[in-house]
């Protein structure tokens, strides 16, 4: 590969909203760091435990992808993780004073858009890159499966498939690179069912949720339209899915072709990936 450098934000950004699932407002504060990765910590708890984004900090994928050390979580890091690996930044601190990341407008924008003022800093060190050598597939209980094959730069195809008319049966690919991801991919929001709201607040979940930061859907259609994209929902899960791919905590090329990805599946495919250059396959 050649000599790419690795990268962090040229200074500091901070951010506040609820949290999708927790409904609790939190600030968090995004900082340079020139090394350890992307690394979360929280300034709320005594001693601000501080842990690496990295797929052996998954603690659960119900909804989103939360990471956490002990009984401490950070939860819904999917668009944040996304918004960084998809501006090639490597290294950060992010400090939150909360369990959860905001969700703000429920696209991976906001993030984009902030670390896109800041600029990035180039530093000294060469990228780490994730190599496909060969041809993988994955296949999940849950009817995820993804195949992935070498490829000089990073292209996701995904398929998605709902009884809901309002999606029905979306695919598309989609190359990732900075640009692409900013037109094609950023502005894409999150999007739940209002038949599921009162099952999933019971449970803890989607207590922020609003019209405001998801797309919601009755049983007729969308309540808050109008939609930024007739197919966001697969962009939406391409964005996600690139946020769980992140934790592997390099960058990545190759070619993955996924059909209904979901966070479980992607950070199983994530691990195996993970597994298969740690054993040199
Ligand atoms: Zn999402």
């Amino acid at each position: 590969m050649s000599h790419i450098k690795q990268q962090t934000i040229a200074s500091q950004f901070t951010l506040e909203g609820v949290g999708i699932h927790s409904g609790y407002t939190s600030r968090l504060t995004v900082k340079p760091a020139s090394k350890g990765g992307i690394r979360f910590k929280r300034m709320d708890i005594d001693g601000n435990p501080e842990f690496p984004a990295h797929l052996d900090f998954v603690q659960e994928t119900d909804r989103g992808t939360n990471l956490g050390v002990g009984e401490v979580r950070i939860m819904t890091i999917e668009h944040i993780m996304s918004s960084l690996i998809a501006s090639e930044v490597d290294h950060v601190l992010i400090e939150l004073s909360g369990n959860e990341i905001p969700i703000l407008d429920g696209s991976f924008q906001p993030f984009c858009r902030a670390i896109t003022a800041v600029g990035l800093r180039q530093l000294s060190s060469d990228v780490e890159v994730m190599h496909i050598t060969r041809n993988l597939r994955i296949e999940c209980d849950s009817g995820a499966s993804y195949r992935v094959s070498p490829c000089s730069n990073l292209q996701i195809s995904a398929q998605i498939e709902f009884t809901h008319s309002a999606i029905g049966r979306q695919s598309g690919v989609f190359e990732i690179n900075p640009n692409t991801f900013g037109s094609e991919i950023a502005a894409a929001r999150t999007f739940g069912f209002e038949s599921d709201v009162e099952y999933l607040k019971a449970r803890g979940l989607a207590r922020g949720a609003s019209l405001e930061n998801a797309i919601v859907l009755d049983d007729t259609g969308v309540i808050n339209g109008p939609l930024r994209f007739k197919d966001e929902f697969l962009r939406h899960k391409v964005g996600d899915l690139l946020g769980d791919l992140a934790l592997i905590g390099k960058r990545i090329r190759a070619s993955i072709i996924c059909e209904k990805p979901g966070h479980e599946g992607n950070i199983k495919m994530a691990r195996f990936l993970r597994d298969k250059v740690k054993s040199n396959d």
